[in-house]
């Protein structure tokens, strides 16, 4: 589903990313853990497509990345591939449920059809009874399931976050964790997870230990 190939990145002169080869498969949940500065985010925005390195490849899904136009690359992007990073980044003004639904009409559903499937979602969340509230009236743990709805709203075949439940309390966080399983199972998604959370660690299908912009294939678990 994902393969990098040899990719190096630098900020000026520091170079963040060493030479990163990754392959991984349709419906792995990977996590990628290491300490703050080792690259995790740089690299995870280059398969995100955010970012773009300074040599090497990335293929998603069977397509080089690298190769499309920058108009193409943003149809890929909202088709592929949904992002949840550590802040829930929902709009204020807007209903959880029309906040997962946006997502669908930039791509170009209509009204019925993005309500169908973000409800869907909302409901498999147990977040029904919560479609018509604000942000502001949900909690912590209940944001960050709607982000996740959102991300999964145009079916994307690969789901990258950015420490996820970095600002949840044990409870919500061990929710948010579960969730990514449940969605895995039931709708088939690939999950590459950037975290300092050992328990999401230990219980991921792999861990990928980066160091100082390499990956450490010593400790890396199967
Ligand atoms: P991690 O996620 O492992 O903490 P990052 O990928 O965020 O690591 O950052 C790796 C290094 O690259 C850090 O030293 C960071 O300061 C630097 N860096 C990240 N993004 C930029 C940027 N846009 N411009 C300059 N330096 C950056």
């Amino acid at each position: 589903m994902i393969d990098v190939k040899g990719i190096t990145k630098s900020f000026g002169k520091l170079q963040v990313l060493k030479g990163i080869d990754l392959h991984i498969n349709k419906g792995e949940v990977v996590s990628i853990v290491g300490p703050s500065g080792a690259g995790k985010t740089t690299l995870l925005q280059i398969i995100g497509t955010l970012d773009k390195p300074d040599s090497g490849t990335v293929v998603i899904d069977g397509v080089d990345v690298g190769k499309l136009s920058t108009n193409k690359l943003a149809d890929f992007r909202n088709e592929h591939i949904g992002f949840v990073f550590q802040f829930h980044q929902l709009l204020p003004e807007f209903t959880a449920l029309e906040n997962v639904m946006i997502p669908a009409f930039i791509n170009g559903k209509g009204r019925r059809e993005a309500k169908q499937r973000a409800m869907e979602l909302l409901d498999f969340m147990g977040l029904a009874d919560r479609a018509g509230h604000k942000p502001n009236e949900l909690s912590g743990g209940e944001k960050q399931r709607v982000a996740v709805a959102r991300a999964l709203v145009n079916h994307p075949a690969v789901i990258l976050a950015d420490e996820p439940s970095g600002s949840l309390d044990s409870k919500n966080k061990a929710e948010l964790h579960q969730l990514f399983f449940d969605l895995r199972d039931k709708f088939g998604q690939t999950f590459v997870i950037v975290t300092h959370d050992e328990h999401l660690a230990s219980i991921t299908d792999r861990t990928i230990h980066m160091v100082d912009g390499q990956l450490d294939n010593e400790n890396t678990m199967e």
